[in-house]
């Protein structure tokens, strides 16, 4: 696969200040496809000081225009869709289908709405004898993940665009492949050298001195609860701003009088896709005991129609986790979900195929909310059903977790399911079925995050105000 040997820095392809490299792997075949430089505090020194030169002169684009090189930056992803889709395949290892219209069709979308949003949104307003001024925040640090590699960064990256603010952008250590074709579109779109910034890198090196570094006014993070915990105490120490889109453990009630096999068809779905590397996954299915046995039929059913294999090939649903560390971390609690007394009854901890970081769509009947696999965020196909006594018991075991990033509510009619979703400690709820919005803010209660994601509640994160008195 084709890489860069360098960190896009100031509008350009620059070596690295280091020499080590981070070797990328297609977790489908487990071979090496592409190196990429590991930055050091060095490299992150440079772009950081590169977004700090160029954000007077972004800020003051008129919003109008931003909104047009927003635009211009959609229509490159779209131009390029095949080879992101093919990247992202090969180092995440997401079937092609999934690839083409989720990892790049929704940031296409996301790219879209903020394109919109940039040129319509109030970035003044009076209050009293105030006018309000809604300014960029300054340069920001984004950190992503890698299980929706092109996602993440458009999330972070367009709404920063819209806002005026700058960026230094490091990637995940297994996905910087994608991150370097969206360098190459920022480029090709015309966004002015210095507004967005590549650093690839390791966590611990690139990571900590980005979200450390004194240069960043806002560390927007998205990953795993323990990094976030780390990096929202740097950036308390230092009185920076800090947004942290963090785990999940998300629950999925179907209550009595809901159509149960497309509830939980629907569930399984969300689980299995893009290997239930998904923080808002709905991992926990609650079903009530009249219905149990008939739901969990279904569910194992249904998740036996996952194929797992080549990405490539059109007949895959199911593709790998994303490295050996991930794979060993999720079979270790298929066997923790055993041992803890949980009934298997689809797939399990053996290996489906000889080769790749493969896992078998798998399903736990009879889980009660203390098990560690009802708590905890598995990061895998692992979908754990519980049974429920009545509406107050559902809603106990849906709010028992230190999480609260998405869920889903299936009922008779909508207004059962919204009054239930309503009592629900969670950031978003679908309801009997709802789709995806790229407008509607995405993020966490509890330990799932701070701050929002998306749309204008989104684009809200990278202003501050301001107030003018007369
Ligand atoms: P991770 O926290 O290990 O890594 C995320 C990013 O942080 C990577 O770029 C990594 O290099 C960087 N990083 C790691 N250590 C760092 C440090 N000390 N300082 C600064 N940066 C550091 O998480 P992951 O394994 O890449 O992703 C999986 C986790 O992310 C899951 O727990 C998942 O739920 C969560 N996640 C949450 C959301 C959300 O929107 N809420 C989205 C995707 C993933």
């Amino acid at each position: 696969m084709k890489a860069h040997d360098g960190m896009y820095i100031d509008g350009a392809w620059r070596p690295a200040a280091g020499r080590d490299r981070i070797e990328v792997v297609n977790p489908a075949d487990e071979q090496v496809i592409a190196e990429v430089p590991a930055g050091t505090a060095e490299d992150v020194d440079a772009a950081v000081r590169a977004a700090r030169a160029a954000l007077p002169g972004w800020a003051a684009v008129p919003a109008p225009e931003r909104a047009a090189l927003i635009e211009a930056l959609r229509d490159v992803l779209v131009a390029r869709k095949g080879e992101i889709v093919a990247t992202v395949t090969a180092e995440l290892g997401s079937p092609l289908g999934f690839s083409e219209a989720v990892h790049v069709g929704a940031p296409i979308a996301v790219a879209s709405s903020y394109a919109s949003l940039a040129a319509s949104y109030a970035f003044e307003e009076r209050l009293g004898n105030s006018t309000v001024l809604l300014e960029p925040i300054g340069v920001v640090a984004a950190i992503t993940p890698w299980n929706y590699p092109l996602h993440q960064i458009v999330a972070k990256v367009a709404p920063a665009l819209a806002a005026g603010c700058t960026l230094v952008l490091k990637p995940a250590e297994d996905t910087p492949l994608t991150a370097q074709l969206f360098a190459e579109a920022v480029h090709e779109a015309g966004i002015p050298a210095g507004v967005f910034n590549l650093v690839t890198g390791t966590g611990p090196v690139a990571g900590q001195a980005l979200a450390a570094h004194e240069g960043v006014d806002l560390v927007s993070f998205t990953g795993s609860t323990a990094v976030g915990r780390q990096i929202g105490a740097t950036a308390g120490a230092a009185v920076k701003r800090v947004a942290l889109e963090l785990g999940g453990k998300s629950a999925n009630v179907i209550l009595p009088g809901a159509d149960l096999a497309k509830a939980v068809a629907a569930g399984v779905g969300h689980v299995m896709n893009n290997s239930g590397q998904s923080c808002n996954a709905l991992t926990r299915m609650l079903v009530h005991r009249d219905e149990y046995e008939e739901a969990v039929s279904l569910a194992a059913a249904a998740a036996a129609k996952y194929a797992s294999g080549d990405p490539t090939d059109p007949g895959t649903r199911l593709g790998p986790v994303v490295n050996a560390k991930q794979r060993d971390r999720v079979r270790g609690y298929i066997d923790k979900g055993i041992k803890e007394g949980a009934r298997l009854v689809a797939g399990g901890p053996e290996a489906p195929h000889a080769q790749g970081y493969f896992v078998a769509p798998t399903v736990f009947a009879d889980v009660t909310p203390d098990m560690t696999i009802a708590q905890e965020e598995i990061f895998g196909p692992v979908l754990s059903i519980l049974r429920y006594e009545d509406e107050e018991d559902a809603l106990r075991i849906a709010n028992g977790t230190v999480y609260g990033l998405g869920g889903a509510v299936w009922a008779a009619d909508e207004e059962t399911a919204a009054a239930f979703a309503r009592r629900m400690d969670t950031g978003q709820v679908d309801i009997n079925g709802g789709r995806f919005n790229v407008l509607a803010p995405f993020g966490g209660y509890k330990q799932s995050g701070v701050g929002r994601e998306l749309g204008p509640h989104g684009l809200a994160e990278y202003l501050q105000t301001k107030s003018l008195q007369f």
